[in-house]
């Protein structure tokens, strides 16, 4: 108690009343992200800094008094980053969601990190530009947290993941030092990629309070088609063939047969034929070509073995099948009653192996695994359902995990895609990074973070 009282104290001598809090029921309402089933630390307040320099006057007092930090956006990580741990402050950017400037010639947009990322992109749109990082979670995730876990999306095949759209970041490091990292301009080589450092770092490195992206002009009406097919192999061999093809997918996305079947359960209709093993969706939105790049996706869907192909029309009409897409998630909950949300990457070559070692393990454990996912990067979800009331049910789960995590590094693939590592994979991390390059990743959070007080336990 007199720990919470001594830290409300300090908190008041540094910032404003109105931007932080130590009630007990408002901090367990933003102690948690969107991860199921993780032990969840008791913090000792939550500040909603406004300014990059409370941000930093905040992280100096707790570096003197060695007091962890737990960076926030909008909490819908799925792997514990953004989670409380004990007596921590947590640091919620969501009151910083300024857009500050959007350039036309420059293509560029700077924003403060907790600017929503859908937010952001419909202003850049309403300007004739293009923000392409579409992770599922657009519409409820800010900007920080989309840099800090370089996150995906469907898009990413074609434009890339986050990262590759981050120009410079103001950033705020363990010691409190507010620095400028990157270029607003689109070429920059002076000295090290320090700005590449804070991508995917989870809140462990530095606090991001102000980033400029790269922006692209607007691209063409997204078009798109989806094949239907009766086993899983011919699907993959239809995605092979279009990655290989000189056409450019923007999005190549999978469903497999569980996947389609809790789908249609979810909308109570068929709406995807409940028979098929394997849907494929594929969408352009090349300027000028996309009809006719559809057309070749469609051809080398049918010369695949897919019983039907589908081809939509208008931008809507992929948005519907796309949006049933989405359901991945929410239709295994409804099937299963809780799940684990894998986020798997292997090398394309090798996903026909990665889908039957799947089921094997499904078959072996009793285990109910579907998987789905951006199958143009070799990005999958497989989804483990389990009973959440049952203890039994959670342990098999559990062990199809760790399964589906050693399939996939033997696989010469990697633990997570694109969802990060936060607390729940940081014990699988010895199993993909040899002990040499754990101990130099050590070293530069030690260079960034002396205390030690950024995100500790988590991601590395
Ligand atoms: C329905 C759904 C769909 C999803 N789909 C995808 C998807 O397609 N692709 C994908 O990649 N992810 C996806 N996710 C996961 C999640 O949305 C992303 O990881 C997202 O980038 C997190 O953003 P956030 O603002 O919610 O960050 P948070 O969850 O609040 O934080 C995530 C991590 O970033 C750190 N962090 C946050 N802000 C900052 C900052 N300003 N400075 C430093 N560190 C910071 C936190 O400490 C934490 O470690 C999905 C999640 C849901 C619920």
């Amino acid at each position: 108690m007199s720990e919470v009282i001594s830290v409300q104290e300090s908190l008041s001598e540094i910032l404003p009343a109105d931007v932080f809090s130590v009630d007990d029921d408002q901090i367990a309402r933003v102690s948690i992200d969107t991860s199921d089933g993780i032990p969840v630390g008791r913090a000792a307040a939550v500040v909603y800094p406004t300014t990059t320099q409370q941000v930093a006057d905040l992280v100096r007092f707790a570096a003197r008094e060695s007091i962890p930090i737990v960076t926030q956006g909008a909490r819908t990580g799925v792997v514990g980053g953004a989670t409380a741990v004990d007596g921590a402050i947590l640091v919620n950017l969501t009151r910083m969601d300024a857009i500050l400037e959007i350039s036309v010639e420059d293509q560029t947009a700077t924003c403060q990190p907790g600017v929503n990322t859908k937010r952001l992109a419909d202003a850049v749109a309403e300007k004739g530009l293009f923000y392409p990082p579409d992770p599922g979670s657009v519409s409820i995730s800010t900007i920080g947290g989309n840099i800090a876990t370089n996150a995906g999306g469907m898009q990413c095949l074609k434009y890339g993941t986050t990262g590759r759209f981050v120009r410079e970041l103001t950033v705020v490091t363990g010691a409190g030092e507010i620095i400028r990292v990157g270029h607003k301009t689109a070429k920059g080589v002076a000295s090290l990629d320090l700005a590449s450092l804070f991508v995917g770092s989870e809140g462990t490195l530095g606090i991001i309070t102000e980033a400029t992206l790269a922006l692209r002009p607007a691209p063409g009406e997204v078009l798109g088609a989806y094949g239907v097919f009766r086993t899983m192999s011919e699907a993959l061999e239809a995605a092979n063939r279009v990655v290989a093809s000189p056409y450019g997918p923007t999005a190549l996305e999978v469903m497999d047969g569980q996947i389609i079947r809790a789908i249609n359960a979810l909308n109570r209709a068929e709406v995807l034929p409940n028979d098929a093993e394997a849907i494929l969706i594929v969408q352009s939105d090349a300027t000028g070509s996309a009809a006719e790049d559809i057309g070749h996706f469609a051809e080398i869907f049918t010369t695949s073995g897919a019983i039907r192909t589908v081809t939509a029309t208008t931008a809507a009409e992929v948005s519907e099948i796309m949006d049933l897409r989405r359901q991945l998630h929410p239709a295994m909950r409804r099937a299963y009653g809780a799940v684990l949300n894998e986020d798997i990457a292997v090398p394309r070559g090798r996903l026909l192996e990665l889908f039957e070692g799947i089921a094997e393990i499904a078959q072996e454990l009793d285990v109910p695994i579907a998987t789905g996912g951006h199958v143009g990067d070799g990005n999958l979800h497989p989804l483990i359902g389990f009973d959440a009331d049952k203890p039994e049910s959670r342990a098999l789960a559990d062990a199809a995990f760790e399964k589906v995590m050693a399939l996939a590094a033997e696989l010469g693939g990697t633990i997570t895609g694109e969802h990060g590592v936060g607390v729940i994979k940081r014990p699988l991390l010895d199993s993909e990074l040899s002990a040499e390059v754990r101990a130099l990743q050590r070293g530069i959070k030690a260079v960034f973070d002396p205390a030690g007080i950024l995100n500790p336990g988590k991601k590395l």
